[in-house]
């Protein structure tokens, strides 16, 4: 038995499936996990020394790679100084200023522990906010855990949605309406249903839990239109996209292509902690006067802005707020999605990517897909024996067809290129 199965086996004696988030126990794909025990720049090693170019990055917090020295020594001086106080810090301030100063839509921002924590309040902010319970989300964004997001759309159109985990009442989402991502003609019929008593509209602007699509131009805009129009908030969950795909997130991308575009609320998780810990809520001082202390929505955390996240953190944007990162970035990542592209042709296989900033996706199919169906539409068996193909090469790509890629500062064009290389064999085999 190699180390990782019997770590895999030890493991599922003691937690549930062997790990502590479902999608690393490979069920979609298939075989062992590997079982990580360090990582450095571009690059994860398991327990058994093997080598993986890393294009996971903890899913999506590892912008810089593993181990930057820089945000290493803010960690690590943070920690000296102590790890939670439970009481305000000047790096929490810190913090929410370096986020205000990147994203124009906040005003004020509140700390949390996790992207789910960070939905579950925006959500309870948006409702505290405007009085209203009903809410939009669209099928294939996830948007962490909390009760009232885990629903998939019920029978008929514009109907409400249906629990996707046991252990939620249906009475708990009942207020949840889940519609088509892109569709523009669904949002519209919603509106003219619920319009008045909708609190708020939850959307991935690019979604990374379906892979990668982008909300339309036409479906964005019209968002945007109709919120407004109904008096609904309009929530950008950008935990995955946030100082990801643009220093801004993907709003700034969205702001450049539609005039004066911009979120109510905003939601951030994963590279703002760059590793830690760490996620946000942010939308203006009028919104956020709402919020407990000041107003009657309670939220609470007893390590929020924890000392040593919040090092990690502002380390971490210090780094991708200098000149020419995100050029750089973006160009390699582009590189990457269009050598695997040049990989898959040669191969006679049918595929399509896209990327922006540092996240990417691909599918074997002909063209990208606009929502979660047509993503489900994909060829999973290619994709399967494609992700084994790269693991055995050592190429560390998420073990699900649904799910984004990620690359960082640390991985160099050698890297890419090698990852081509695997790539050809895999294909051609
Ligand atoms: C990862 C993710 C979340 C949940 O964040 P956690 O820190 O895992 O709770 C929420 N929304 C999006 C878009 C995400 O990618």
């Amino acid at each position: 038995m190699s180390t990782n199965q019997a770590l895999f086996e030890r493991a599922q004696r003691v937690i549930p499936g062997g790990v502590n988030s479902p999608v690393r126990a490979f069920r979609a794909v298939g075989g062992t996990p590997r079982f990580i025990a360090r990582a450095h720049g571009a690059y994860m090693w398991d327990a058994e020394g093997r080598r993986y170019i890393d294009y996971i990055g903890s899913w999506g917090p590892m912008i810089l790679g593993h181990g930057h020295p820089a945000v290493l020594e803010a960690v690590q001086k943070a920690a000296t100084e102590g790890f939670s106080f439970g009481a305000p810090t000047e790096r929490e301030i810190e913090l929410a200023e370096a986020i205000i100063t990147l994203v124009p839509s906040i005003e004020q921002v509140r700390l949390v522990s996790s992207g789910t924590e960070a939905a579950m309040s925006a959500i309870r902010l948006a409702r505290g906010a405007t009085g209203r319970a009903k809410l939009i989300k669209f099928e294939g964004c996830y948007h962490g855990h909390a009760d009232a997001l885990l629903v998939k759309a019920g029978s008929g159109l514009a109907t409400f949605g249906h629990p996707t985990s046991a252990g939620v009442p249906p009475e708990v989402v009942q207020h949840t309406l889940v519609l088509e991502y892109n569709n523009v003609e669904q949002l519209e019929r919603a509106f003219d249903e619920h319009g008045p008593s909708l609190a708020c509209v939850m959307i991935e602007p690019i979604a990374g839990n379906m892979n990668f699509v982008r909300a339309s131009l036409p479906f964005m805009r019209r968002l945007r239109e109709l919120c407004t129009q109904h008096g609904a908030l309009l929530v950008l969950d950008e935990v995955m996209t946030g100082f990801r795909v643009a220093l801004g997130g993907a709003q700034s991308v969205y702001a450049g292509l539609i005039p004066g575009f911009r979120p109510d609320i905003s939601v951030f998780g994963k590279v703002i902690g760059g590793g830690m810990p760490l996620a946000a809520f942010g939308t203006t001082r009028d919104i956020m006067k709402q919020l407990a202390p000041l107003g009657p929505v309670y939220q609470a955390g007893t390590l929020s802005g924890n000392p040593v996240a919040t090092a990690c953190g502002l380390a971490t944007l210090r780094e991708i707020a200098k000149p020419g990162f995100y050029e750089a970035l973006a160009a390699r990542t582009r590189s990457l999605v269009e050598g695997l592209g040049n990989a898959a042709r040669d191969a006679g296989v049918p595929f399509v990517g896209d990327s922006e900033g540092g996240m990417f996706g691909f599918f074997f199919s002909d063209s990208l897909p606009q929502q979660y169906n047509a993503v489900m539409a994909t060829d999973k068996d290619r994709f399967n024996r494609f992700f084994h193909g790269m693991l055995d090469a050592g190429v560390y790509l998420a073990p699900a067809l649904y799910e984004a890629g990620f690359v960082s500062a640390a991985h160099t064009s050698d890297d890419i290129a090698a990852t081509v290389t695997a790539a050809r064999a895999a294909l051609a085999s």
